[in-house]
This record gives C-alpha cells, sequence and structure tokens, in this order.
C-alpha cells in the first residue's frame, strides 16, 4: 500500500474551455480523493516550460509550453490513499485513442497533446510540482 499521498492535477486550457473543470473534479472525489488546494491561473509560456522542463529534449516541448500558456487552467492538489497512481487511472493513458473507456482522456480528450488534464506521474515528480503551485501553507489536509 502506497499509503496517504498528495499529487498535482492541472484542467488544462481545452478542458476549460470545454467547461469540465467540475467533471474532472467530481471523478476525482468520486473515488474518494480530497481537493486540498484549488486555483485558476494563466501560466507565461516560460513558466509553462519550467513545469515541463523535464520534456526539454523532446520534439514537443515548445508546443507543449505554447499549448499550456494559451489559456487559463485550473490546478490542484489532491490527496488520499494512493493519490498519485490513483489520479493517473482516472485521466487515462497519454493518448486518448489508448485511453481505457470510461476514462477523462477517453471521454474528452481530442489528442495526444490536447488532452485535457494533467497528473504528477511519480512522487519525485508531485515533490517537485506541488511547490511549484502551492506553498505548504496553502494546501489544506482534512
Ligand atoms: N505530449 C504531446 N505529444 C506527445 C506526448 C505528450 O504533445 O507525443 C504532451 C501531452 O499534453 C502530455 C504532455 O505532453 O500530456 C506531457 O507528456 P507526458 O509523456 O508526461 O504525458 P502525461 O504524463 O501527461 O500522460
Ligand atoms: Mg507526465
Amino acid at each position: 500500500m502506497p499509503g496517504v499521498e498528495r499529487t498535482l492535477s492541472i484542467v488544462k486550457p481545452d478542458g476549460v474551455e470545454k467547461n469540465v473543470i467540475g467533471d474532472v473534479i467530481r471523478r476525482f472525489e468520486g473515488s474518494g480523493l480530497d481537493v486540498v488546494a484549488l486555483k485558476m491561473l494563466r501560466l507565461s509560456p516560460e513558466e509553462a516550460g519550467r513545469f515541463y522542463y523535464v520534456h526539454r529534449e523532446r520534439p514537443f516541448y515548445r508546443d507543449l509550453a505554447g499549448y499550456m500558456s494559451s489559456g487559463p487552467v485550473v490546478v490542484m492538489v489532491l490527496e488520499g490513499e494512493g493519490a498519485i497512481n490513483r489520479v493517473r487511472e482516472i485521466m487515462g493513458a497519454t493518448d486518448p485513442a489508448k485511453a481505457a473507456p470510461g476514462t477523462i482522456r477517453a471521454d474528452h480528450a481530442e489528442s495526444i497533446e490536447r488532452n485535457i488534464v494533467h497528473g504528477s506521474d511519480s512522487s519525485g515528480s508531485a515533490d517537485f510540482e506541488i511547490p511549484f503551485f502551492f506553498p505548504e501553507v496553502g494546501i489544506f489536509s482534512r
């Protein structure tokens, strides 16, 4: 058992545009996760590039920074038992064509890039991504 974890999720610009903020949060809450921090903001291309720095050598990096800064996003911290993998399962695979039926990406995403939602992929990623957006005093464990 991984125990209680925190993970960062983002409703990406296409998710905000499609009015699925509530649907994404409902799915997370419905699986027993707690929202312990939440806000809407718009990333600059530089900030988006820093957030996705791990992908700096990938061919899609520049387009990804452009997409992620193209409109407002909703960022949140989710807390609960096995939160990191639970969020990844609810999201579905990166490519919506490969995402399992009933996942957020299978239901809403239009392409491997414009795929609605982000979730930390490991505890190491969560340790970088959560403080990227939220100071510890801005997180409300219950
Ligand atoms: N992405 C892309 N093309 C690819 C792979 C990824 O545009 O071939 C984008 C997509 O928005 C993805 C993000 O880059 O969500 C980060 O990629 P990663 O492999 O970390 O996927 P994720 O963890 O989001 O499933
Ligand atoms: Mg990732």
